[in-house]
């Protein structure tokens, strides 16, 4: 992509009207423009780390739990969260058809995807079933303060699987807990990202989160360190301990960490309300078993973002980031654009990127100085910055700097592939 035509811009200042770190980055670095406080727009660089989360997300899903990817509608008919006893829930938008009925935005997808199921399942043989989709959700959030951690329209990931008995749904249940470990450790939150215990609501005595630790997260949990995992403080009530080792909470370490995901035994509750239910091998019939498995695109990248920077920008993550390269040419100055070598060899070695499928942006604009140039690379947080200079060239070299390390070397342009895809 040539930087001179890409749309959207880089912002020196930090907007006025953002506290949360991630807003002020990805703003800056022309990711996303805010529409109003958890609304915003994902502009082209913004859009390509979005994509790349929820391929992530799919690869994983597809591999790991044989899940299918569907897409469900934003508008439901009330009627069916009348059914499930959430039509008053405080987070739902309203609206109405003009035919006349009532209408929420979904906020999550049970009541939608249990009738979905009830037109397809009936018998053993349908089941064990995964039904995922990555969709806008919809919620009247009353804080909304913290950019992509919380929204009031985001991107979620919702994964529903159905079960014939509780066995086979906690088989399904571990399975779905080392996808989401493979999925956050590809996206580079692994190594501060906890499976975190949590209060089961009215369906079980706990459902698990993942917790990323940052001082951004709106959360607090405690850390077993002995058993890598979290306890959420609403949970650890009375007992405080680890519930895995029982270490006494003196022993566990206190942080601030966000909810990137959650896995939720949902038992009955959603098959019961909607009458969803199989046949066995004797002709028996019985409810289906239900889990659903949540993970926010939007908050993940936005988590990335809390973590992974440093005071001139971004440094995205390989798996994640918007372009592999950030290719950058300093013309000469004093000398006739048709005169220079530095725009063709840096043309050349754009089109050598990309012919061998390498991900490049383009810094080809005229108009900006090295400064602005070099700035503009660190804020947007491209993994590899090349540099194409009169300096460079004087040693027939281009320059390698790496956006996580700092390192800077010169190299001939015909080795930077090599370099880049075997650091
Ligand atoms: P929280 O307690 O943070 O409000 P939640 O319990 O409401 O989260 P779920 O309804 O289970 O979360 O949603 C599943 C996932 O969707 C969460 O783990 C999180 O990654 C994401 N998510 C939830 N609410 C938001 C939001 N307002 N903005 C962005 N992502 C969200
Ligand atoms: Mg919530």
């Amino acid at each position: 992509m040539l930087q001179s035509e890409l749309f959207g811009k880089t912002l020196r200042e930090s907007p006025k009207d953002e506290v949360a770190k991630n807003a002020d980055l990805l703003i800056r670095g022309g990711f996303v423009a805010k529409e109003i406080a958890g609304i915003y727009s994902f502009l082209p660089l913004g859009l390509r780390v979005l994509n790349k989360i929820g391929n992530i997300i799919r690869h994983e899903l597809n591999e790991t739990l044989a899940a299918q990817e569907i897409l469900m509608p934003a508008l439901h008919p009330i009627e069916n969260y009348e059914k499930t006893g959430r039509d008053k829930i405080d987070v739902l938008f309203h609206t109405e058809l003009a035919s006349g009925g009532r209408l929420v935005l979904g906020q999550s997808h049970e009541e939608i995807v249990v009738p979905l199921a009830r037109r397809f399942v009936s018998s053993y043989r349908d089941l064990p079933l995964g039904l995922y989709q990555i969709q806008t959700k919809f919620r009247n959030e009353l804080r909304a303060k913290s950019g992509l951690l919380r929204g009031r329209e985001f991107i979620m990931k919702d994964l529903y699987s159905f079960h014939a008995d509780e066995k086979d749904f906690e088989k399904y249940y571990e399975q779905a807990k080392i996808a989401y470990k493979n999925i956050f450790a590809k996206v580079g939150l692994g190594d501060r990202t906890y499976l975190t215990f949590a209060s089961g609501g009215t369906f079980s005595k706990y459902s698990h989160e993942f917790q990323t630790l940052t001082d951004a997260g709106e959360d607090t949990i405690y850390l077993c360190e002995k058993c890598e995992i979290g306890i959420n403080n609403e949970i650890i009530g009375e007992q405080k301990k680890c519930p895995q080792c029982g270490a006494a909470k003196e022993k566990l370490a206190q942080k601030k960490a966000i909810e990137v995901g959650n896995i939720f035994p949902l038992k009955t509750r959603f098959s019961d309300a909607f009458g969803l239910s199989y046949t066995d091998e004797e002709g028996k019939k019985h409810p289906v078993i239900m889990g659903c498995y949540g993970l926010g695109l939007g908050r993940v990248m936005g988590a990335i973002v809390e973590v992974h920077n440093d005071k001139n920008g971004i440094i995205w993550p390989e798996s994640v980031a918007p372009y592999k390269v950030h290719l950058i040419e300093l013309r000469t100055k004093n000398l006739e654009l048709s005169d220079d070598p530095v725009p063709g060899v840096a043309g050349k070695l754009y089109n050598d990127l990309l012919a061998k499928g390498v991900e490049v942006l383009y810094d080809d604009r005229g108009d900006k100085t090295a400064g602005e140039k070099f700035a503009d690379a660190d804020l947007i947080g491209i993994p590899w910055r090349v540099v194409v200079s009169e300096k460079t060239l004087s040693q027939r070299m281009v320059e390698l700097k790496a956006r996580n390390s700092g390192n800077v070397i010169l190299v001939p342009a015909q080795n930077i592939y090599q370099r880049i895809t075997n650091p």
